[in-house]
């Protein structure tokens, strides 16, 4: 029993989100102490997130599909939750390359005669694919290679619907396990304000200044370009597919959206946007296959920032790029995007891909480093926002569907 009456989560986030900020100003000098001091509370936090995401995903998504206990309605989400999430993205890159041109003339002439960026060695179209596959049961467990424990759930989730009376005992398992790791993620949860206060107070401390440097108009131009897409994309989809008001959709996606911003991980968000997805209304079945996989594979904001990029750095080359070579980066940033991990700076790694599909000079790397954290925060948000609006429209499509067969 309550006996006092407490202030809602949310809030509680908000609140500590606008004192971390705060803390940062007033710490700029002193960036060090936020760093040896604070910083470590919020890698605790963030390491908890990380512990729980893979049971999470693992066990979420095979109760998912053993609930839907009909392969043909998973293929039926499945289909619908790629083909938005391939769509979405490819319109958020050119979003993206759209704000980057217009914008281009303000951006700043940048000496770049002296920077250098190790890329990490480019992996092959192939590799890429190759490794969503496990090899092995336990690797993917304990190095939390996400596309690979996703593919495990799938596969085992399909086997126990096949197998039938025999894995009734193992379902019992599955959604046990699944409602106690449920159980492990609200109690971390509980401390996501002392989480948010401790991971945004370093960043606002050490990247204070940076902010009004000489990138203000390029992190500027990705900013409203993330606004545009999600009022422009994500109101339209949740309005005409989800039956949602626009409003009530951001109301709702509120929490999720200030932990994104300040922990840069759409994986780490995973859990409170399930939360807020399902109390929005979207089904629990859907919400589990369709939010896992997002977090993994649906990065709409790490599109639209590979594409503001992509031209700022050829601007400060001198550099302008041909139609085709727009069209290059549509397409891998699309796949850039899937193969994004949802952590944070995951982004910037996968932007030595775009560039160098269309021969820009990797070093241009060095020159939004410096502020990739401020890039990430927003980027995330729309990553898991775009992942919750599919939950939310997946769920009411399917729902319609069932009305429409039953009325039949
Ligand atoms: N931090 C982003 C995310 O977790 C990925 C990125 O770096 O773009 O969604």
């Amino acid at each position: 029993m309550e006996e006092k009456k407490k202030l809602p989560l949310a809030t509680q986030i908000f609140i500590a989100l606008v004192l971390g900020i705060i803390a940062g100003l007033l710490l700029q000098s002193h960036s060090d102490m936020a760093d040896a001091y604070i910083k470590p509370i919020g890698t605790i936090f963030l390491n908890l997130l990380k512990f729980i995401v893979v049971p999470i995903v693992l066990f979420s998504i095979m109760a998912g599909i053993i609930s839907m206990s009909d392969i043909r309605k998973v293929g039926s989400i499945g289909i619908k939750t790629i083909v938005y999430y391939m769509c979405t993205t490819a319109v958020a890159i050119v979003i993206g390359l759209a704000g980057g041109n217009l914008f281009k003339g303000f951006f700043p002439i940048l000496e770049t005669s002296d920077l250098t960026y190790e890329a990490s060695e480019e992996t092959p179209f192939m590799d890429t694919i190759v490794g969503i596959f496990p090899s092995n049961f336990i690797a993917p467990l304990s190095e939390a290679t996400m596309l690979q424990v996703i593919v495990m759930a799938i596969l085992i989730g399909f086997a126990v619907i096949l197998v039938g009376e025999e894995a009734a005992p193992a379902v019992k398992g599955i959604n046990s396990f699944n409602a106690i790791f449920m159980k492990c993620m609200e109690m971390i949860l509980k401390l996501s304000p002392i989480g948010v206060f401790c991971l945004i107070c370093p960043v606002v401390a050490a990247n204070g200044a940076a902010i009004l440097g000489s990138l203000a108009m390029v992190l500027l131009t990705a900013y409203i370009c993330y606004f545009a897409h999600m009022l422009i994309v994500y109101s339209l989809a949740v309005k005409t597919m989800g039956g949602m008001s626009p409003i009530e959709f951001f109301k709702g996606q509120f929490p999720a959206m200030i932990f994104a911003f300040s922990s840069s991980s759409s994986v780490g968000t995973l859990p409170i946007n399930m939360q807020g997805c399902e109390k929005m209304g979207a089904d629990k079945e859907v919400t589990s296959f369709v939010l896992p996989l997002g977090a993994t594979i649906n990065m709409d904001g790490t599109a639209i920032y590979q594409g503001v990029c992509a031209i700022f750095i050829a601007a400060c080359y001198g550099i302008s790029l041909t139609p085709a070579q727009m069209l290059t980066i549509v397409l891998t940033a699309t796949l850039a995007s899937i193969g994004t991990a949802g952590v944070p700076g995951a982004g910037m790694v996968m932007l030595a891909m775009v560039l160098a599909s269309v021969g820009l000079p990797l070093d241009g790397i060095a020159l939004v480093a410096g502020v990739d954290r401020i890039f990430d925060m927003g980027r995330t948000v729309v990553n898991i926002t775009g992942d919750a609006s599919c939950a939310l429209i997946v769920s009411n499509l399917e729902r319609k569907k069932a009305q429409k067969k039953s009325a039949a």
